[in-house]
């Protein structure tokens, strides 16, 4: 059986962490949409064999049990006893160690096409607490609809479309580690955001009260290392963005702006100062299948 899936990058609108667990593991407030910049993978299963064979298209991507794709193949074949294998192939387009997520929407596009090629039947919040097991974004990026995420990543809770907007994205030239990043949180001195205040604002559609609720804890612990992350930011600003900040561990930056003609001049005005530059919207999931 063959199957395609699309597997989107994702931003953070909003990402504080309260507290540590005792187990090491950071506990999340994060708010988070997908956008339509995303990898597509193709599946094609394969009797006989157990096998798992990942193909991208990048040459530095791992492609044994180090890529999230082909744990993620794995996890269900075994929790499932499924004799068959899998050939993925990933058609990479998320910059990689970005903060936005990649690693884990493949291993989610992964969980979702496997669901349907081998008739298990699982509901999204089975998929996502399997994927937790991969990394703590992999429960969003089984949704990849606006969402608050809590827990260990693994709670993800639904809240309605965004208003419109159209982001900018600018990533330094920069790849961050974001185990090294989460080693250097020191929660007595952690700037915490508005996460409440965040989701309130998009589910009354309230556009200024959304960015002027935005942030990123974790945004001047990379930045102190990147010193791009705030140059890329503040000329966003200059350039007329609404509001602009990193996502996720980073180094990605984004900024956002209403009107398309705003977007499109802090678009242009970054494609000379930065190499990887894009225009997209949010997106999700469930809209796209409405
Ligand atoms: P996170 O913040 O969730 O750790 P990220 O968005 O910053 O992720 P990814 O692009 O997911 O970064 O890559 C993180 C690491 O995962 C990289 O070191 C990369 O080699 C590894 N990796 C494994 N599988 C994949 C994959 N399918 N796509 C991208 N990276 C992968």
């Amino acid at each position: 059986m063959e199957i395609s899936e699309k597997a989107p990058a994702k931003l953070n609108l909003s990402l504080d962490t309260p507290f540590r667990h005792q187990d090491g593991e950071h506990e999340w407030q994060m708010v988070m949409t997908a956008i339509d910049l995303a990898d597509y993978v193709h599946l094609k299963t394969i009797s006989n064999t157990k096998k798992i064979v990942v193909l991208t298209n990048t040459g530095f991507l791992p492609c044994d049990h180090r890529n999230l794709a082909y744990q993620a193949a794995r996890k269900l074949q075994s929790l499932y006893h499924i004799n068959e294998g899998v050939v993925i192939k990933i058609d990479k387009n998320i910059p990689v160690a970005a903060g936005m997520g990649g690693g884990s929407s493949d291993a989610a596009a992964v969980l979702r096409a496997l669901n349907k090629a081998w008739k298990l039947e699982l509901t999204h919040a089975q998929l996502a607490t399997i994927g937790l097991e991969i990394d703590s974004d992999v429960p969003f990026c089984i949704y990849s609809e606006p969402a608050l995420v809590t827990g260990k990543g693994e709670i993800v809770t639904p809240i309605g479309d965004l208003p419109p907007f159209w982001i900018v994205i600018a990533k330094p030239k920069a790849s961050v580690s974001t185990p090294s990043i989460l080693r250097q949180i020191d929660y007595a001195s952690l700037k915490h955001q508005n996460v409440p205040g965040i989701v309130a604002a998009i589910q009354k559609n309230d556009y200024d009260a959304m960015i002027a609720t935005m942030g990123n804890s974790l945004e001047p612990i990379t930045a102190k290392r990147y010193p791009d992350i705030l140059r890329i930011k503040n000329k966003m600003l200059q350039f007329g963005a609404d509001a602009a900040q990193m996502s996720g561990s980073g180094p990605t930056v984004f900024g956002i702006s209403q009107k398309q003609s705003r977007a499109q001049h802090i678009y242009n005005s970054l494609c000379g100062f930065c190499n990887e530059v894009y225009l997209v919207h949010p997106y999700s999931l469930v809209s796209s299948k409405k």
